[in-house]
């Protein structure tokens, strides 16, 4: 009797003619989150069997899937030969010791010479009659137990479902570049995005040395936490320390955040283009703070001249921001205390609804394209 896990997929079905693809990538991505553990992966129609992995790994195994974009479910499961009396040993294997129950069965090999009613009544019968705490309730068991009988001549016996993340296999929507800092909001809009299956790369600015090391540690663990649902990820870090010395030095300091805004915007839309990154995603929710206005956004969105750029959160409120953060475990990341650039030179009165006309001519003291090449320069990329 060997533990296996059954994963079955959530809208890939849904893709009629690209279905192979779909199915190709998300086979894939099940591989690299599995990466490390030994294990053999197969395909049986409409779901997969990971199977060979050492029994105490089953729940590191499941941390592990339970993050892959494109999982309904998953079970647990006892693989036992297709005769009834190994399969009624599984049965008993996953039966609680009381408790009101019932058997679901399934039988994909028509050969098998019982039909699922009769698998059902018979491992039932044969459960009651050696178990005497337990009893048959059709309607609402306290557990059912499952029956899978396979065309391959193995069936699988599990009792219980974990939800799978759902979505999409990443990869299957193109690939987006999501402007991180080391705030709450901006790693999940990123799982979010990469949640309807696009691969996710990251920029980070930062103003070094006005913000400390510690600062960039905890991007770089914050593009690890989402590297964790997307197979992966680039994080891009570039330097805008000197364009938040000269717009301090020649703007007025009202406008450092929407001068910086829209520079990151552009320096953003410039290595998206360079890596094929086809859409922007930001962590702004309307109406957060001075900058996330619709002027804000306005803003910083009218110097982007090629790619779309997604703002999932932009309806969220911030608990639910929270909630979010903390269940893809961001969120104690993201709360430590070290500032990324756009506190450093920050203004007590921001602008909060920015006219384009006082933009402009703040912006035009500036010379916005010298100061985008040089922070061009300072880029590093980290592969996590
Ligand atoms: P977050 O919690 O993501 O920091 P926030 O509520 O603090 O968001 P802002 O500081 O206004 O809001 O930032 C809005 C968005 O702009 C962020 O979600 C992020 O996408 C982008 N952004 C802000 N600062 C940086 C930065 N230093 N590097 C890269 N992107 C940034
Ligand atoms: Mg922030």
């Amino acid at each position: 009797m060997e533990k296996v896990i059954i994963i079955r997929y959530s809208e890939i079905h849904l893709k009629g003619k690209n279905r192979g693809y779909f199915e190709r990538v998300f086979a894939l991505n099940i591989e690299k989150s599995l990466k490390g553990f030994k294990h053999e992966t197969r395909r049986l129609s409409g779901r997969y069997l990971v199977e060979g992995f050492d029994e105490f790994q089953t729940d590191a195994l499941l941390e592990r899937l339970k993050r892959v974009f494109g999982i309904h479910s998953m079970s647990v499961a006892l693989k036992v030969k297709s005769d009834m009396d190994l399969i009624f040993a599984a049965a008993k294997e996953v039966c609680s010791e009381s408790g009101t129950f019932k058997v679901v069965s399934h039988r994909a090999d028509k050969t098998f010479p019982l039909n699922s009613m009769q698998i059902s009544a018979e491992i039932g019968g044969r459960l009651i009659s050696c178990m005497d705490k337990i009893s048959v309730d059709v309607h609402e068991p306290h557990f059912t137990i499952n029956i899978d009988v396979r065309e391959n001549g193995t069936s699988l016996v599990f009792n219980e479902f974990f939800k799978g993340a759902g979505g999409m296999p990443v990869g299957t929507s193109g690939k987006g570049l999501l402007l991180i800092s080391g705030g709450i909001d901006s790693p999940v809009a990123g799982h979010m995005i990469a949640k309807r299956g696009m691969n996710i790369d990251c920029i980070h600015f930062h103003s070094y040395p006005y913000t400390n090391m510690q600062a960039r540690d905890k991007v770089i663990e914050l593009a690890r936490v989402l590297s964790k649902y997307t197979c992966g990820t680039r994080l891009n870090i570039i330097s805008v320390t000197h364009i938040q010395e000269e717009i301090h030095k020649k703007c007025n300091g009202e406008y450092m955040v929407t001068l910086l805004r829209r520079f990151m915007m552009r320096i953003a839309e410039k290595c998206a283009l360079k890596s094929g990154a086809q859409c922007l995603i930001t962590g702004e929710s309307l109406g957060q703070v001075a900058s996330q206005t619709v002027e804000g956004i306005t803003s910083s969105n009218s110097v982007i001249k090629k790619l779309p750029v997604l703002r999932p959160l932009c309806g969220f409120d911030k608990d639910e921001i929270i909630e979010r953060s903390r269940a893809i475990g961001a969120y104690d990341i993201s709360v430590q205390p070290y500032e990324d650039c756009c506190t450093v030179f920050l203004p007590k009165h921001p602008v909060i609804k920015p006219t384009m006309e006082n933009i402009l001519s703040e912006e035009g003291k500036l010379d916005v394209e010298g100061l985008i090449d040089e922070a061009m320069q300072s880029l590093e990329v980290i592969t996590l």
